[in-house]
């Protein structure tokens, strides 16, 4: 199980991974974008980071709760209010509990997938944060549901994300900025997927 501790280093590792990547992010973002896609999360997850530092919430729900409003109030652009809603979706579904199981966590991140959909609309293959997401999502699920320790869940949601992000490269943009640039956006991997990978990838490293 994971408890408010468990699921501050994961936000505190995907901090860490944002900014080591911020360069990547942002390069990825002007080859089909407007180059600001690293310098917005790493605005945000820097916040996060300070705000979760200087008083850290007791419970799993409440520490998610205050993570997702500082993206949306950081982050702005399209990824601010994706990333704020999938933070505040799962605290909604981790409630006032104390810890979560392998159950729960995989319940959490579905949530975290729906809100991204609620928000952006994006279905698969429209090459956004949505084609790394779901792969990892659909992947813990099965992996929990089939009786796996939670790090090896982990680990296979990795994985599954990681070649979600690849398949994003050959797509062409349905939503978003990228969109504008029609076919021409194809041959470049998408900066949300890819960042919404170091997230599942923080969780793999710290969650399991
Ligand atoms: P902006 O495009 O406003 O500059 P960012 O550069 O921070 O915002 O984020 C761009 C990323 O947001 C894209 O790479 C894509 O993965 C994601 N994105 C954009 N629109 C959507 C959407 N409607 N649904 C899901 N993800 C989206
Ligand atoms: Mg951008
Ligand atoms: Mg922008």
């Amino acid at each position: 199980t994971v408890g408010t501790e468990a699921l501050h280093a994961w936000i505190r590792e995907f901090a860490r991974l944002i900014a080591e990547h911020k360069d990547l992010l942002t390069e990825l973002d002007s080859a089909i974008g407007d180059a600001d896609h690293g310098v917005n999360l790493h605005r945000g997850m820097s916040a996060v980071v300070e705000v979760l530092a200087k008083e850290t919430p007791g419970r799993p729900g409440e520490l998610l709760k205050r993570t997702g409003m500082t993206l949306v109030s950081t982050v702005g652009g399209a990824s601010g209010p994706l990333y704020g809603t999938a933070f505040l979706r799962m605290s909604a579904i981790a409630g006032d509990a104390e810890t979560l199981d392998g159950a729960d966590l995989a319940r959490v991140l579905r949530a975290a997938l729906d809100g991204v959909v609620a928000r952006g609309k994006a279905q698969a293959g429209d090459k956004t944060m949505y084609d790394a997401l779901a792969p990892a999502v659909e992947s813990l699920e099965e992996s929990i549901a089939a009786g796996q320790p939670l790090g090896e869940a982990l680990d296979g949601a990795l994985r599954a994300a990681e070649q979600g992000r690849a398949a994003t490269i050959a797509m062409v943009a349905r939503k978003g900025r990228a969109s504008y640039l029609g076919e021409r956006s194809a041959g470049h991997q998408d900066p949300g997927a890819t960042s919404v990978t170091l997230l599942v990838a923080a969780a793999a490293a710290a969650l399991a």
